[in-house]
């Protein structure tokens, strides 16, 4: 009996070219394990696109001089163009700025929300002192208070390997123009993975 598998690839960003060892991590593993599971005879579903959504969009967007959409644009082409002439084997490549996306993306949401399998708790989140725009870890950059590499970076130290969260940084700052951010406690949405925790090991 042939088994439905479906290959949910992670999706590049669309805030400039990717590079081979972006093919190498995301493009190769999954389109092996795909040809693989085809060969055997199971039906293949596999899946991508670009992520057109976040700070990464808006920052390069801002430094090229163009619209969000216009750097979206331009670059969803160059990428799903690359990924193709590869010989990588999309069932389907897409976006995230479609509009069967934003529905599919809120009824998940939703859903679970509506199941309280979401829960609310609040946390430091990091804000730009100059935007006031948030900033996510891998934009701040400090000290490694463990190493003392100064350049950390809110997610990782690269020189010692430890995980970091932005407030651990020594003499923090913003990596889009060097001044220190703001921390300010926000309320987050958790997904309560605990709860599936059964269901994920079987
Ligand atoms: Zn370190």
């Amino acid at each position: 009996m042939p088994e439905n598998i479906l290959v949910a690839v992670a999706w590049p960003y669309a805030n400039g070219p990717r590079h081979v060892g972006h093919v190498a991590g995301f493009g190769v593993p999954s389109d092996i394990f795909a040809r693989y599971h085809r060969l055997k005879g199971n039906r293949v579903l596999m899946i991508s696109g670009t992520d057109e959504h976040g700070t990464p969009i808006t920052v390069a967007a801002e430094q090229e001089g163009v619209t969000p959409r216009e750097l979206a644009d331009r670059y969803n082409r160059v990428i799903s163009e690359d990924l193709r002439e590869l010989g990588l084997s999309y069932d389907l490549f897409t976006r995230t700025t479609t509009q069967n996306h934003y529905q599919i993306v809120q009824e998940i949401f939703t859903t679970l929300l509506n199941k309280g399998c979401i829960i609310k708790q609040k946390a430091l989140g990091t804000f730009s002192s100059v935007t006031g725009r948030t900033l996510p870890d891998r934009y701040v950059e400090g000290t490694c208070p463990i190493c003392n590499y100064r350049a950390a970076r809110g997610d990782q130290c690269d020189n010692c390997g430890h995980q970091l969260d932005p407030t651990d940084l020594m003499q923090p700052r913003s990596r889009i123009d060097g001044r220190p951010p703001v921390f300010r406690e926000t309320e987050h949405f958790y997904l309560d993975l605990p709860a599936f925790a059964g269901r994920l090991r079987t």
